[in-house]
């Protein structure tokens, strides 16, 4: 035997090889119960019957293909709503057309229910829970809402009422939510609806909800696949089109849809950016209200953020900081002199689940806590260091460019001492001061950018010109 070129072993042409009807006698030798359904070929049927399977396949299906695989015969259709606990569980609804209303006209659906409802006196915020309301109630006449634990909503029209259904409702169950970059979502209420869904005289085992994404970018959109010849258009595997193309088959399809959303989760789930030198990590900075809140929820509910733990937000500090959303991601490496910080880094494992926050994608085949703030643990390594901070307290310490950074314990400056004009002076001799006597009066940082590194960089490259320098 020979080894191919992917590691399967392959015969040479005409070498003595066991014919299919030998194997079945040998095996019908050894087996001698054997039926002949059992040398069927194994159906999707079979394969999904497997709870295990199910579970391990359900959350990589769009909605719309499992309702499908349900309307296919009863036989589905009781798999499906039988085994609802596994096939539910994880309910995406990012993607689902019916569920958004945009500026542009979706599909018939959403125009004759637009038209319809644009006749009443809705007010904005009933219109816009519209479609994401038809869609539960759906769900719950099927009897599959209350097994949803896991519900993504990135991108759609979610107003904060629609948040309050889903915390407080009996039929919701819902424990990690995603709401990333929701469109007509208003940010004051939703901070009322999760202060009072914390508040001291909740009932008892509430609120359900432990985790909500709320502030980073929801996660890169599936790219669709290639177009299919002779076809003006194909379907995504989100889309809620009727199948065309080569894969006509539903197990087809389903293999497709599976393949391709487990190679998207592992590619965005290849690096935490909470732990990595990311910089800014949201796209606007949380309004005000937000950090408060947090503190309002802690140990209840968990965001894909957290508050700073910067030694100014002591109440007992001379240059208080107020509670603060730290929205900075600086690496594993700590301070650029002493490797840590005055308050220590989080670490998965041993820090309280309130000082870690939720990593993107949210988890896929879990709906804790602990799984949505797991981080990428590298071959046999403990849980890396988690070095975040708010803005504020990386004022002239930090440096946009090259992230590296200074804790208060290594850098005694103090934001305001010196006027920029001030700094401008000792920059100009910064090479003659260092040359003298290294340290002396040093400036770290200088307009976001390291002086040592990458200001001087920029000045030697911005000599010649005629740049800023
Ligand atoms: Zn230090
Ligand atoms: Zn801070
Ligand atoms: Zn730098």
């Amino acid at each position: 035997m020979t080894s191919g070129p992917i590691g399967i072993c392959t015969e040479p042409p005409g070498a003595s090889v066991v014919k299919p009807e030998d194997d079945v006698q040998t095996h019908m030798s050894t087996i001698s119960t054997i039926t002949p359904e059992a040398r069927m070929p194994t159906t999707l049927l079979d394969l999904l019957s497997n709870s295990l399977v199910l579970r391990q396949t359900a959350p990589y299906l769009p909605v719309s293909s499992l309702l499908k695989l349900a309307c296919t015969n009863k036989t589905f259709r009781d798999l499906v709503s039988c085994q609802a606990h596994e096939s539910f569980r994880y309910l995406d609804l990012s993607m689902v057309t019916s569920a958004n209303i945009g500026g542009e006209p979706i599909d018939s659906g959403g125009i004759s229910w637009r038209s319809k409802r644009m006749d009443e006196a809705l007010t904005e915020d009933e219109f816009y829970a519209g479609p994401l309301r038809g869609i539960m109630s759906r769900l719950a006449r099927q009897n599959m809402l209350e097994h949803v634990s896991t519900m993504i909503l990135d991108g759609l029209s979610v107003p904060a009422d629609v948040v309050r259904e889903i915390i407080s409702e009996d039929r919701f169950n819902v424990r990690i939510l995603s709401i990333r970059e929701a469109k007509h979502l208003n940010e004051r209420l939703l901070m009322q609806v999760l202060n009072y869904a914390v508040r001291p005289s909740r009932p008892a085992g509430t609120p359900k909800l432990k985790g909500l994404y709320v502030f980073g970018p929801m996660d890169p959109r599936p790219t669709p696949p290639e177009p299919t010849i002779g076809r003006r258009r194909s379907p995504t595997r989100y889309s809620d089109s009727p199948p065309s193309g080569v894969m006509t088959s539903l197990g087809a399809q389903i293999g497709a849809e599976w393949h391709k959303k487990s190679q998207d989760t592992y590619l965005c789930k290849a690096e935490d950016k909470w732990y990595q030198k990311t910089g800014r990590m949201f796209k606007r900075t949380p309004i005000s209200g937000w950090a408060e809140t947090l503190q309002a929820c802690e140990g209840l509910i968990h965001f894909d953020a957290v508050l700073c733990r910067g030694p100014r937000h002591d109440s007992q500090h001379s240059s208080y900081i107020k509670p603060t959303v730290a929205s900075v991601a600086l690496g594993p490496d700590g301070c650029a002199k002493c490797g840590s910080c005055p308050e220590q880094p989080a670490r998965f494992g041993s820090s309280p689940p309130h000082h870690l926050p939720l990593l993107s994608p949210p988890p896929i085949h879990a709906s804790s806590i602990r799984a949505a703030q797991l981080p990428q643990l590298r071959d046999g390594s403990g849980p890396p260091p988690l070095f975040i901070r708010c803005e504020e307290c990386l004022k002239q310490r930090w440096c946009e460019r090259c992230s590296i950074w200074w804790d208060e314990d290594c850098y005694s400056h103090t934001p305001g001492t010196r006027t920029e004009l001030q700094n401008m002076e000792l920059l100009q001799d910064w090479q003659t001061v260092q040359a003298a006597e290294p340290g002396k009066d040093e400036i770290k940082v200088h307009m976001g950018l390291c002086v040592e590194k990458c200001l001087v960089g920029e000045m030697m490259s911005g000599a010649g010109s005629g740049g800023m320098w």
